[in-house]
């Protein structure tokens, strides 16, 4: 089994790695499940279609959409057992142990983690391009505002 700095230093070489994002709905899902809940999705997921010896349809068994797991693990190469034995030196042809299977969920982790917290830094860079400032004053003080007004029609009302 790969090392997880040597793979992930190599994993950020690869073009093709490198073009797996989480889409709007996938990073919907992961915020309102959270990571731990995703999580267990994953080592489902890995228990049932890339751990038994002979995995069904290999090499096609993993969407390119629809969860957010499924994509990382297009971008972490723990899509198949080719790739997992290419880019992970776990062979094909045997069932995964519990080790490799904590293995490739740790991995897909590491990589939900860093993608989740570039998606959101990249909105708050892309809003930033507008007004963000004065949007969060106007926010917070209407926000503000309106509590302080309700407290006031409360107190009068009492
Ligand atoms: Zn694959």
């Amino acid at each position: 089994m790969r090392d997880s700095i040597d793979l992930f230093s190599a994993l950020e070489r690869s073009s093709f790695r490198q073009r797996f994002k989480l889409g709007a709905h996938e990073r919907a899902y992961l915020d309102s499940k959270g990571l731990r809940t995703i999580l267990e999705h994953a080592a489902g997921f890995i228990a049932e279609r890339l751990a038994p010896a002979e995995p069904r349809n290999d090499g096609k068994q993993t969407p390119f959409r629809g969860h957010p797991v499924f994509i990382a693990q297009h971008a972490t190469a723990t899509c198949c057992r080719g790739c997992l034995a290419k880019w992970h030196r776990i062979e094909k042809g045997r069932a995964l142990t519990p080790e490799e299977q904590a293995h490739v969920v740790a991995v897909i982790g590491c990589w939900l983690r860093k993608h989740a917290e570039q998606a959101s830094s990249r909105t708050v860079r892309r809003s930033r391009n507008m007004p963000l400032q004065l949007n969060l004053d106007v926010d917070s003080n209407s926000h503000g505002g309106a509590s302080e007004s309700r407290t006031a029609h409360r107190s009068k009302r009492a």
